[in-house]
């Protein structure tokens, strides 16, 4: 198995957000593409545990089986699973927070096109050499953007 701390395009493709009866969950496909006696992709379930504050996993790695004397046979690790959920969740309030702003721009009378294109556009990153100009430049014509 190998152990990623960074989450891969391939990962949240294998990650599913459900939504049921007002119930939150993700299915996660095994890194693998195991499939079941039927055929089907095994899924691991991974939802938040209120009781404990924490997110679970049905996977193997955080559900070790026990022996005859009621030892785990290994002690629970995380895994990818946990990991690609929380990452799923923070795009996704990224998302929210974009779309939340499109509207805003939307209700100010900015057309769609532009609001998506200030929405996402990355923070602009000015070297220290070109902040320097552009001062320089207005001091040197303080007002010349106003004609
Ligand atoms: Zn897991």
């Amino acid at each position: 198995m190998t152990t990623t701390t960074t989450i891969t395009p391939e990962q949240l493709d294998k990650t599913h957000r459900i939504e049921h009866n007002g119930e939150i969950f993700y299915l996660v496909e095994n890194s693998r593409g195991d499939v079941d006696d039927e055929g089907n992709v095994i899924e691991y379930r991974v939802s938040y545990d209120k009781a404990h504050k924490c997110l679970t996993c049905t996977c193997p790695a955080g559900n070790p089986p026990s022996d005859e004397h009621g030892y785990l046979k290994y002690s629970p690790r995380t895994c990818w699973h946990l990991r690609v959920v929380i990452a799923h969740v923070q795009s996704l309030r990224q998302e929210n927070k974009a779309r939340a702003q499109i509207d805003l721009y939307v209700q100010q009378g900015f057309d769609l096109e532009t609001s998506m294109r200030v929405a996402y556009a990355k923070p602009t990153e000015y070297s220290e050499a070109q902040v320097k100009r552009a001062q320089s430049a207005n001091q040197a014509r303080p007002f010349s953007i106003l004609r």
